[in-house]
């Protein structure tokens, strides 16, 4: 290798440049990297799989595992494998029994940070608290949460429909892993507003995950020193969509799945350009979006 074999290739004078930076926590968190390492790790053992939904919401990853033979099921019914697989999502107690009755073989990649959600969230029923979780009502996580804690379980974003429903002496509240702490914050303070003069006790369980925590600070952190903000990651991610979110208010956020998706006209005149990736998008999908967006012009 000669001395200047390390050097960057020159650029033409006339071409603008812009610093791409990545965030300082981006990309694949321990739970996602866990869940494909238990799916790639049973599919080398030569066994057909069917995951319940994509394994993590990121379409790049699910074909590489389709690739490996790994399908997808919307369906218990649906699934023609001997073996079924279990989302880093969780699912809700019902279909534990139901996969137990039918004697399937099961794989279960449910997170850690889930269980302990689903935990609490069982906990909180059991004690007899009428539970509330703040999530979206059909993500599969908030599914599967909804299973544990209870007949009386509601999932909402909206603190104001609380107002209309008559709520148990016994509130419990717990979030879906992935929401903002800062929104996660403004929906407690609303229900207090709401709902503290008509009930006995209130539990909140702070069930957010520190993994998208990390994202999300590292995400603001940069958007406010860059002038442009690129997001990789699956478009039906809530954890994604979230970086977005945060990103949004401060500076121009594009949401992308793949570098292909990168406009030129969105890098016109930017000087910093900051990337984050949500927890399930791969690190090749990272690299390839930060390559385009340096050798890209910006004038
Ligand atoms: S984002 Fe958090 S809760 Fe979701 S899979 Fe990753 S570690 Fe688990």
């Amino acid at each position: 290798m000669t001395p200047t074999s390390k050097l960057p290739k020159p650029r033409p004078q006339s071409m603008p440049e812009a610093e791409v930076e990545k965030a300082r926590a981006l990309g694949f968190c321990f739970g996602v990297r866990r869940a494909i390492k238990i799916i790639e790790k049973a599919a080398k053992g030569h066994h057909r799989i069917a995951t319940l939904g994509p394994i993590v919401h990121n379409r790049l990853v699910v074909a590489k595992l389709a690739d490996m033979g790994v399908e997808v099921v919307d369906d218990l019914a649906r699934a023609k494998s001997g073996i079924v697989a279990i989302t880093s999502h969780g699912v809700p107690p019902e279909l534990l029994e139901q996969i137990q009755m039918r004697q399937i073989e099961v794989i279960d990649t449910t997170c850690p940070t889930v269980r302990s959600a689903q935990k609490a969230a069982r906990k909180l029923a059991g004690g007899g608290f009428g539970v509330v979780i703040f999530g979206e009502a059909n993500h599969p996580e908030v599914k599967g949460l909804l299973g544990w804690a209870g007949d009386k379980a509601i999932a909402t974003m909206d603190g104001e429909e609380l107002a209309k429903l008559s709520l148990p002496r016994k509130l419990g509240i717990l979030s879906q892993t992935t929401q903002s702490r800062a929104q996660f914050t403004r929906f407690i303070n609303k229900v207090v507003d709401i709902a503290l003069p008509n009930i006995q006790e209130l539990r909140i369980i702070n069930t957010l995950c520190q993994e998208t925590q990390k994202r999300q600070e590292a995400a603001v952190e940069l958007a406010q020193k860059s002038d442009l903000m690129i997001v990789v990651g699956g478009l039906n991610s809530a954890n994604t969509k979230r970086l977005a979110e945060v990103c949004a208010p401060i500076v121009a956020t594009h949401l992308i799945e793949t570098a292909a998706e990168i406009e030129t006209v969105w890098l016109r005149g930017k000087k910093h350009i900051g990337v984050t990736a949500g927890a399930s998008a791969p690190d090749e999908a990272i690299e390839e979006v930060v390559t385009k967006l340096e050798t890209l012009p910006t004038g």
